[in-house]
C-alpha cells in the first residue's frame, strides 16, 4: 500500500517546513525503508533556492539517507527487514546503456533517476528525498551499512563519501601516491580521511590555516594555507593527484604547477563559472584535468565496506528537524563541521 508519510520540504526558495508526502506501494524489487537519519549536501541548498533549475515547490530534498530496511517486495533477496541501509544520490536508472553496464549508474546515458526533482518511471511522479520518515527504493540502488558504522555517520558517507571516494578509486590512490585535496570542508574532511585509509600520503590545501590542528587529528600528513605565496613553490610537482572540492574560482594553474608528471587534478566542485586553465599547465607534464560525480552502486558499497573494516567515519553536527533552514545558512559560510545530519525521528 502506499504511505502518507511525515516530510520536511521547501515550499519556496527560502523556507522548508512540515510537509506530508506519499510514498508509493512498494513493488516486488522494492525496499522500504525507515529513515533515521538524512545528511544535508551543498547541492539540496542549490536545488531548493533553484539555483541549478527552476523546480516546483513543494520539494522534499535529501540525498544522504540511513534507516532501517521496514519492508521488503517478494523479489527481494539481498535485504531483509531490520537491516541498516543507505541511499545516496540516485535510485533508479536504464540499466541497459554501456555506462549502467559498466556499474557506473551515475553517468547512465538515458535515464539517470535522481533521489530528488527526478521522475520516477515506476510511477511517473517526481522523487522526493530522504529528509522523511519513510522511503520507498529498488533494491538494486540500495547499499549496505555495516554495523561498525553508526547509522547518524553513514548518511553522509552516501555523496560526500562516495564523491571523494570514487576519484581516489579510480585514479588508484593508495600506497606510494601522494594526494592534495584542496578544500577542508565536507567533502575535503572525507577525501583526507578515505586517501589515508586508502595507504597515501594527504595533504590539505585551505585558505587559511584556522583547521590546521583538526587537519592533522583527522590524519593529514600536512596542512597547507594558500595564503602563503611559498607554499605552491615548496609543494612544486609533488603530488599524484589532487582533488578540488571548492565551488568557488581558484588559481587552477598554481595547483597544476603542484602536479608530477602524468598527474591529474578531479573537479568534484561545482563553481558556478567555467574553469581557467593554462595550456602550458598541461602539456608541461602531460598534466590531466578531470571530474568525476558521485560514484557507482559497486563502488559505493566498496567504500562503505572500507569505512567499516576502518572506521572511517565523517565527523558531523546533529540536528533537529527544525533547524534545517539556519543549518543551510550555516553551510553556505562554511561554519559547519563538517557535515549536518538531520535526526529524522525530531520530524
Ligand atoms: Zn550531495
Ligand atoms: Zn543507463
Amino acid at each position: 500500500m502506499s504511505k502518507q508519510v511525515k516530510a520536511w520540504g521547501a515550499t519556496s526558495p527560502e523556507k522548508t517546513e512540515p510537509i506530508t508526502i506519499t510514498r508509493r506501494a512498494p513493488d516486488d524489487e522494492d525496499v522500504g525503508i525507515d529513515i533515521k537519519y538524512a545528511g544535508i549536501c551543498h547541492s539540496d541548498i542549490h536545488t531548493v533556492r533553484s539555483e541549478w533549475r527552476e523546480i516546483s515547490y513543494p520539494l522534499v530534498v535529501g540525498h544522504e539517507i540511513a534507516g532501517v530496511v521496514s519492508t521488503v517486495g517478494k523479489n527481494v533477496t539481498r535485504f531483509k527487514v531490520g537491516d541498516h541501509v543507505g541511499v545516496g544520490c540516485m535510485v533508479n536508472s536504464c540499466r541497459q546503456c554501456s555506462n549502467c553496464h559498466d556499474g557506473e549508474e551515475q553517468y547512465c546515458s538515458s535515464n539517470l533517476v535522481l533521489t530528488y526533482n527526478s521522475k520516477d518511471p515506476k510511477d511517473g511522479t517526481i522523487t522526493q528525498g530522504g529528509y522523511s520518515q519513510y522511503i520507498v527504493v529498488d533494491q538494486a540502488f540500495v547499499l549496505r551499512v555495516p554495523e561498525s558504522i553508526p547509522l547518524d555517520k553513514a548518511a553522509p558517507l552516501m555523496c560526500a563519501g562516495i564523491t571523494l571516494y570514487s576519484p581516489l578509486n579510480h585514479w588508484n590512490a593508495g600506497p606510494g601516491k601522494t594526494v592534495g585535496i584542496i578544500g577542508f570542508g565536507g567533502l575535503g574532511h572525507m577525501g583526507v580521511k578515505l586517501a589515508k585509509a586508502l595507504g597515501s600520503e594527504v595533504t590539505v590545501f585551505s585558505q587559511t590555516n584556522s583547521k590546521k590542528e583538526l587537519g592533522f587529528q583527522l590524519g593529514a600528513d600536512d596542512y597547507v594555507a594558500t595564503s602563503d605565496p611559498d607554499v605552491f613553490s615548496r609543494l612544486s610537482q609533488k603530488f599524484d593527484i589532487i582533488i578540488n572540492t571548492v565551488s568557488a574560482e581558484i588559481p587552477l594553474d598554481l595547483y597544476l604547477s603542484c602536479l608530477r608528471r602524468d598527474g591529474t587534478l578531479v573537479q568534484v566542485g561545482a563553481p558556478k563559472d567555467q574553469l581557467r586553465i593554462s595550456p602550458h599547465s598541461l602539456y608541461a607534464r602531460r598534466i590531466g584535468v578531470n571530474g568525476s560525480m558521485i560514484g557507482g552502486i559497486a563502488e559505493t558499497q566498496k567504500m562503505l565496506d572500507l569505512c567499516g573494516e576502518k572506521l572511517i567515519f565523517p565527523e558531523i553536527e546533529t540536528i533537529p528537524a527544525s533547524y534545517i533552514d539556519e543549518a543551510y545558512e550555516r553551510v553556505m559560510k562554511s561554519q559547519v563541521q563538517f557535515r549536518f545530519v538531520i535526526d529524522i525521528s525530531t520530524m
